[in-house]
């Protein structure tokens, strides 16, 4: 877990080379290493918060700027249109592996309906 919170902080701090699509004063987007749709994107937090149950009310901003990055790089990858999906995983049951808060941008294709 410690390397992988270190992976993601060598990512902002751009020690390790990946490929950063978006970089801003509070989040960082780029690629995920394993895409599960063309277009698969991780905006996360400067700052390490460890998962949504961390966040607090002077998170707010920085919470905010994640949704507004996630709607920019859509609309510049062209996927607003057709569609996309963001979520944050928590925890175990919430399939989150990654103890570094993190949004998924996932688009490029028709999604499935995992609440039907
Ligand atoms: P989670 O299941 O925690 O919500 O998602 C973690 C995500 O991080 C996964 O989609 C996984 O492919 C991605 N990931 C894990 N390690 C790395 C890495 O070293 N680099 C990048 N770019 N993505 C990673």
């Amino acid at each position: 877990m410690n390397n992988k919170k270190n992976i993601f902080q060598q990512i902002i701090s751009k020690k390790i080379i990946t490929n950063i699509v978006y970089q801003d004063n509070l989040v960082t987007a780029f690629n995920d290493i394993k895409p599960q749709s063309p277009i698969h994107i991780l905006i996360i937090p400067n700052i390490f918060i460890k998962t949504l149950n961390n966040i607090k009310s002077e998170h707010q901003l920085l919470l905010g700027r994640m949704l507004l990055v996630a709607s920019k790089i859509a609309k510049k990858k062209k996927i607003d249109k057709s569609g996309y999906r963001v979520v944050i995983n928590c925890n175990h049951h919430g399939c989150q592996t990654i103890f570094y808060l993190h949004m998924h941008l996932l688009g490029g294709r028709q999604g499935i309906n995992i609440f039907f």
